[in-house]
């Protein structure tokens, strides 16, 4: 019932520690393509885990039985050879600094085969549950040879390796359980957060986003920022480009104005697809005449831009833009938006393929 008891111990601590684990090194996650440096730091993390393990290991002389294999294969699983080797080498370390008897010789073989036996399985081209069930299998064998070699007590052996057995797939297929689990939630979540913040066919900010950041921005003046200008800008006579060529050829001029925006500001400016053919650029610490400049150098570029179409023709398109700017047009930041709509507005009345500023101070 000790081995038992003990061996659950290492299976809610190998659940705890993983769990834990998971939320520290959420943001990128062991992966074969990882960076050497994170391969060698979650190496290392993985090893500590080993050692924690056998710290709570279940002592039969001077022999540890415990689940110090399964962070290793989790390396060797996620991560390939480095991290996997790097954890081994902790664990061997580990096992000395506790003793240094037959058993711990014998600990060096143990996890040498099982940590080269799960990085050959790794490399395989064989489905992720076949891997899971080869290499906790192969580490059971290992350990069976090996804990049969070390301890000479038969009752306790019959006990001891059924048990072993049981728990060690137990704790295996749970981890990996875990961090599927827990993976796949992360890039779900990741996928959402982006999804809601981003538009989704040019991959500028949404008007959600935007709204977040000219809110912030608005905190921001007078502090951190001393000015705000802002450039609305709505594509002329869009309606007509969607009859004349279809929705798609459309959506590929909204596309391609998207990167005209992002390639004709600056990376601090903040770019948006408000909605529809219309598009705003946020421009921090920036007065009215460089404003300016900046919407009719938009303005030359898309005049001057052939967009290509999906037949492979090219088609002319133009853009009107309106320009606020606190404090030199718009006393009120929070009006921004209205001066700026108003000053397209005017654009779009005196003829269109203009940039307008709508002064509402004097
Ligand atoms: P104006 O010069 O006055 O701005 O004329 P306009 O035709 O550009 O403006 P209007 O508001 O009449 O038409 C905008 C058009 O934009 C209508 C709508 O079909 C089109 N549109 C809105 N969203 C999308 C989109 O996501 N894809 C495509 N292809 N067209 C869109
Ligand atoms: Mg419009
Ligand atoms: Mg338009």
């Amino acid at each position: 019932m000790l081995i038992i008891k003990d061996l659950f111990t290492n299976l809610a601590i190998v659940v705890s520690l993983l769990f834990l684990y998971s939320h520290i090194f959420s943001t990128s996650p062991l992966t074969k393509d990882s960076t050497i440096l994170r391969k060698v730091l979650l190496g290392v993390v993985g090893g500590l885990f080993s050692n924690i393990l056998m710290q709570y290991g279940i002592r039969i002389d001077t022999t540890i039985v415990d689940l110090r294999h399964i962070p290793i294969i989790l390396l060797a699983f996620f991560g390939g050879s480095l991290p996997a080797l790097i954890g081994m080498v902790l664990v061997i370390l580990g096992r000395f600094i506790i003793g240094v008897n037959t058993s711990a010789y014998a600990s060096v073989i143990l996890m040498i085969l099982i940590t080269l036996f799960s990085i050959l399985i790794s490399s395989q081209r064989i489905s992720k549950k076949k891997k899971v069930i080869w290499m906790l299998t192969f580490s059971n064998i290992i350990f069976t040879f090996v804990i049969i070699y070390l301890v000479k007590d038969i009752s306790l052996l019959v006990k001891l390796i059924p048990i072993y057995w049981i728990i060690s797939y137990i704790a295996g297929f749970l981890s990996f359980y875990i961090l599927d689990f827990i993976r796949k939630s992360q890039f779900l979540l990741e996928k959402y957060k982006s999804e809601s913040t981003t538009d989704g066919l040019t991959g500028l900010n949404n008007v959600r986003k935007f709204d977040e950041v000219f809110n912030s921005l608005l905190n921001e003046l007078n502090k951190s920022i001393q000015s705000l200008s802002l450039l609305y800008i709505d594509i002329d006579f869009f309606k007509k480009i969607n009859d004349t060529y279809g929705h798609s050829e459309g959506d590929l001029v909204l596309k391609r104005l998207g990167t005209l925006l992002t390639e004709g500001t600056r990376n601090f400016d903040i770019v948006s697809r408000n909605g529809g053919e219309e598009f705003t650029v946020l421009l921090p610490d920036t007065s009215v005449a460089r404003a300016l400049d900046i919407a009719e150098h938009i303005r030359k570029t898309v005049e001057n831009t052939e967009f290509s179409l999906t037949s492979g023709g090219v088609i002319k398109v133009t853009v009107s833009v309106g320009v606020a700017s606190y404090k030199e047009t718009t006393e009120n930041p929070s009006m921004l938006i209205e001066d700026a709509d108003k000053a397209l507005y005017v654009a779009k009345k005196t003829g269109r393929n203009k940039v307008c500023c709508h002064n509402s101070i004097d």
